[in-house]
């Protein structure tokens, strides 16, 4: 008999090491944020829903801020950059309409957070960063945590990943002045963009392509006033 209650105890403690607890203390809050700052505020896409439901926000927060990670309101996460606020991810998402065998781009990986989303709704992520120790540590969070079809290049994001084109849904999370042509350029027929344009005053625009007689045009439309970091590097010179 004493075997098998060493066992069973055995087995009590390495439950209770590793137990539900422990595995992720966050979820209540993170159900919080889901319910209130988002569904309640109108987003419906279950499948956003479901994703903003999964990702582990405070994993992709620096640990000072992990305990603000499900509040309503960006983060810093160094280099003077900051981690969207939840509600902004999830319309950003919801306009991108994506499907389960959809390819993104991301310009702007930052933390991370808005990538491991689109990866858990999408087949493919594509995402640039241009601060190196970003990119470099979003990349390994990502890893981390699994996300296989999340792909991260540092780099600056201007001329999209032409080699990764066409995308059936596109964003950007820093701020250009206007829409770099070559982003546009590489959506697939029908696919959407999203991009906070502008400098001092900026607005959410959704971008649709659309074919034709004469090729591809762009259908834009402004939607709400935002405020994101700026795109920098070659945009600027343009
Ligand atoms: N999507 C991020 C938030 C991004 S903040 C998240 O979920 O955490 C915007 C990011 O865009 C910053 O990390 C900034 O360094 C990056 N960025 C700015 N200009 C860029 C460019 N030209 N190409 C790629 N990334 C850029």
């Amino acid at each position: 008999m004493k075997p098998l209650i060493l066992c069973l105890a055995a087995f009590l403690v390495a439950a209770a090491a590793s137990g539900d607890d422990d595995e992720d203390p966050h979820t209540a809050a993170r159900e919080a944020m889901v319910q209130q700052q988002i569904e309640d505020r109108g987003v419906h896409d279950p499948a956003v829903l479901a994703a903003m439901r999964a990702v582990p926000r405070h994993r992709f927060v620096p640990e000072e801020h992990a305990h603000r990670s499900y509040d309503d309101h960006p983060l810093p996460i160094g280099e003077h950059q900051t981690i969207s606020q939840p509600y902004i991810v999830a319309v950003m998402t919801q306009l991108l309409r994506l499907d389960s065998d959809d390819r993104v781009l991301e310009i702007g990986t930052g933390s991370g957070y808005q990538a491991a989303v689109l990866g858990e709704i999408a087949a493919e992520v594509y995402s640039i960063e241009i601060v190196p120790s970003l990119g470099l540590r979003a990349a390994a969070v990502l890893r981390d945590l699994g996300y296989d079809n999340v792909h991260v290049r540092v780099g600056d994001g201007y001329a999209g990943w032409p080699t990764r084109a066409p995308f059936d849904a596109i964003i950007v999370t820093a701020a250009p002045p206007q829409v770099p042509q070559p982003l546009l350029d590489q959506l697939a027929p029908g696919g959407r963009l999203v991009v906070p344009e502008g400098d001092a005053i900026q607005q959410l625009v959704l971008y649709t392509r659309q074919e034709g007689p004469d090729g591809p045009v762009f259908d834009r439309k402004p939607l709400l006033g935002v405020r994101f970091v700026p795109m920098t590097g070659e945009v600027r010179r343009h």
